[in-house]
């Protein structure tokens, strides 16, 4: 199984709850909400504890703690990842079930948001007892998924296979076939195409709507994307793909620049070869922190939160910078951005072109008709653009910053569903 760095994401994901928490406050008190409607944002609607024992391989049995929150599902079934952390705490899980239903209704998709998971260290399991608390956590909390209910998805630690055993022990234990209780299945399962690459695709798309905003031409910008994982490869291969000069990439050891643009297929083989992008031949080694600061028209913040800050944010010469990691910027650089006139795409909106597709997982499993790639991307573009240019009319009927409005127009979307359904 893929194993990421996953206290580095931990903390990632500390840094996006408190951002947004701050981002919220500020606008629950521009807005005016009603006591009624605070208290109904302010706590999840289920929060469930298990425990649950597992045979190991030593024979012995052990206890796991899992957890399973639905935080808002006004609008459709919750929907939200399934991470196996060893310091995973309720509260976290409730900050980030509370971010998924925002994200939902940023890009207006009709689900609410949970999160949940098992307190354990996958890295200290073998393979069977990986398998074994899976099962024994779905088991746990069986009754409280479903395709109308929650649908889980991988997370921090978790990945399709793990998707494969809590599909099959859901159908075990509802004795039929029930896709669709599930995303971020393998494609020869009831996955959808083109999930890979969905998150940076997404963003992408939500680019070019923006640089087309800003009358920026195609074959004229350069772009500089930190991070070369998941998410920064894929979005600087398609940016090299659709004729994008990606000038300097980087990931954990260092960048790479080169103001012609660089040959990112290459820079792939070199990095499958020497596991670092750096020294790659047709171009120069710079810091990750030269690479924030170069000259470059769009920048792309892939890997990790909080790069561009107080210390760094007066020296960014882009003029456009899309979020593709979770809370890259913090709200210091974020003024400062906006007083430079450098527009901010912000990572709820940037980067939630994964749980669209997830979307479409569960549409193509309920309906058992399954889509081209071209149907999924063609989908996948319009519901990025339609959210892109609703936050916009919002920014420029507010004069506020591009991550408010998205923030300001999910709230909305929540609340009127609460209202629609006499809840308020
Ligand atoms: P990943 O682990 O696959 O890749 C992270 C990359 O960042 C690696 O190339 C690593 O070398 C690089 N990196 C680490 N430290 C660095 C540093 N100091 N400077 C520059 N690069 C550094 O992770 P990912 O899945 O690509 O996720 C990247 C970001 O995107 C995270 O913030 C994550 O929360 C967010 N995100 C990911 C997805 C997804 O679908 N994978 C969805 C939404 C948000």
């Amino acid at each position: 199984m893929q194993i990421n760095n996953h206290e580095r994401i931990n903390v990632d994901d500390r840094n996006l709850c408190k951002l947004a928490i701050s981002e919220l406050s500020s606008i629950y008190s521009e807005i005016g909400l009603s006591q009624e409607e605070l208290d109904l944002l302010d706590m999840p609607r289920r929060s469930f504890i298990v425990h649950f024992p597992v045979r190991m391989d030593s024979g012995k049995i052990k206890m796991f703690v899992g957890y399973r929150v639905h935080y808002n599902d006004a609008r459709g079934p919750a929907k939200g990842g399934i991470r196996f952390h060893p310091e995973l705490t309720l509260d976290h899980v409730k900050d980030l079930s509370f971010l998924m239903a925002l994200k939902c209704a940023v890009v207006n998709i009709p689900f609410g948001g949970s999160k949940g998971g098992v307190v354990v260290n996958p890295k200290e399991l073998s393979r069977n007892e990986l398998e074994q608390v899976t099962r024994g956590y779905i088991r746990a909390i069986a009754n409280y998924i479903g395709p109308f209910i929650d649908i889980p998805a991988p997370d921090v630690y978790t990945d399709e296979n793990i998707m494969v055993w809590i599909l099959d022990e859901y159908e075990r234990i509802k004795r039929e076939h029930v896709f669709a209780v599930v995303t971020g299945k393998p494609v020869d399962l009831g996955g959808s195409k083109a999930r890979s690459y969905s998150t940076s695709l997404g963003g992408i798309y939500v680019l070019e709507e923006a640089m087309k905003r800003m009358d920026m031409d195609k074959f004229e910008v350069s772009i500089a994307v930190q991070g070369f994982g998941n998410v920064g490869e894929n979005a600087a291969r398609i940016l090299h793909e659709k004729g994008y000069k990606v000038i300097a990439v980087s990931d954990s050891k260092g960048g790479i620049i080169n103001k012609d643009g660089l040959d990112i297929k290459a820079v792939m083989e070199h990095k499958l070869i020497t596991g670092s992008v750096v020294d790659f031949k047709e171009s120069c080694n710079i810091t990750n922190e030269e690479l924030l600061t170069c000259e470059c028209d769009i920048l792309i913040p892939a890997a990790l939160s909080d790069q561009l800050n107080s210390a760094n944010a007066n020296d960014v010469k882009a003029k456009m910078v899309m979020e593709l990691a979770n809370a890259p910027t913090t709200r210091e650089a974020d003024n400062i951005f906006f007083d430079k006139k450098i527009i901010l795409i912000p990572d709820v909106l940037a980067n939630a072109g994964g749980v669209v597709v997830s979307y479409f997982e569960w549409i193509q499993n309920l309906n058992n008709d399954y889509w081209e790639e071209d149907k999924v991307l063609e989908r996948l573009k319009k519901t990025m653009i339609i959210a892109y240019n609703e936050i916009h009319s919002l920014c420029d009927e507010k004069n506020c910053r591009m991550r408010k409005s998205a923030y300001q127009l999910a709230l909305n979307r929540i609340l009127h569903a609460e209202k629609l359904r006499g809840n308020l």
